[in-house]
């Protein structure tokens, strides 16, 4: 099943299920034109995942970490599909296609055995990043947790909808700068969920960016992105700069 939230004609803000005939609440179908789509979740917050992939580690002369690394960003961060993102004026910002895991509920020290079923769906997120700040602070606020930087959606898609070996891609302007799949991942799903509730408490709509693959590159005014995971679909964003 694919959940969509979106703000109705009217205005009212609904929770309902797109598949091909269009977005279902209650008795009424909207065609998607029609509606303003909102982020799939309400997150109190984003655990982020850096260098979850070898080659996108290695592109940016990183070492493989031993465990997670883990960054937050905040609720500020989100945005939804169809959103113009404004990115900070005068940095070099950058796209990483991500696939995002959203909670179901409230959980902590969960086991990796059990952590599928503190899953809600996943989604596709991009966690776009100003390198010139993340490279001058320990703690990257500037560099990953401004305004719209975790743009998510369009849905959140059941587990049994998206393949383990999920395929991530990402385009700008219609050109392909990420495609990998989640096969390549250092760390599972499972794997963490585990290690980030060994040290905090999620909430649900809470997600977990799970990492981006090699790829990664520049933004500019006027871009429209689209990050797609197989088995989820295509998050579209336009970038404007300050
Ligand atoms: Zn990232």
């Amino acid at each position: 099943m694919h959940r969509v939230r979106f703000r109705d004609p009217g205005g009212a803000v609904r929770t309902g299920e797109w598949d091909d005939d269009g977005i279902h609440f209650g008795a009424k179908t909207y065609d998607p034109e029609e509606v303003d789509f909102l982020a799939p979740c309400e997150p109190t917050k984003l655990v982020c995942v850096g260098r979850n992939y070898a080659e996108h580690a290695e592109e940016m002369d990183n070492d493989i970490p031993d465990r997670p690394m883990l960054f937050l960003k905040g609720p500020n961060a989100v945005a939804g599909h169809g959103d113009v993102v404004e990115i900070p004026a005068g940095k070099q910002v950058e796209h990483e296609a991500e696939l995002a895991v959203v909670i179901g509920e409230q959980c902590r020290d969960v086991d990796p055995d059990e952590a599928m079923g503190v899953v809600a769906g996943y989604t596709c997120a991009n966690d776009i990043t100003n390198r010139n700040d993340q490279r001058r602070e320990q703690n990257w606020v500037r560099g990953k947790a401004f305004d719209g930087a975790a743009p998510l959606g369009p849905v959140l898609a059941t587990p049994d909808e998206v393949p383990e070996d999920a395929r991530v891609q990402l385009r700008v302007n219609g050109e392909t700068r990420q495609d990998s799949s989640f096969e390549h991942v250092v760390f599972s799903v499972p794997e963490l969920i585990a290690e980030s509730t060994s040290y905090l408490t999620l909430e649900p709509g809470d997600a977990i960016l799970t990492g981006t693959p090699e790829g990664v590159g520049p933004l500019e005014d006027g871009d429209r992105v689209e990050v797609e995971v197989e088995g989820v679909g295509v998050l579209e964003h336009e970038v404007r700069a300050e």
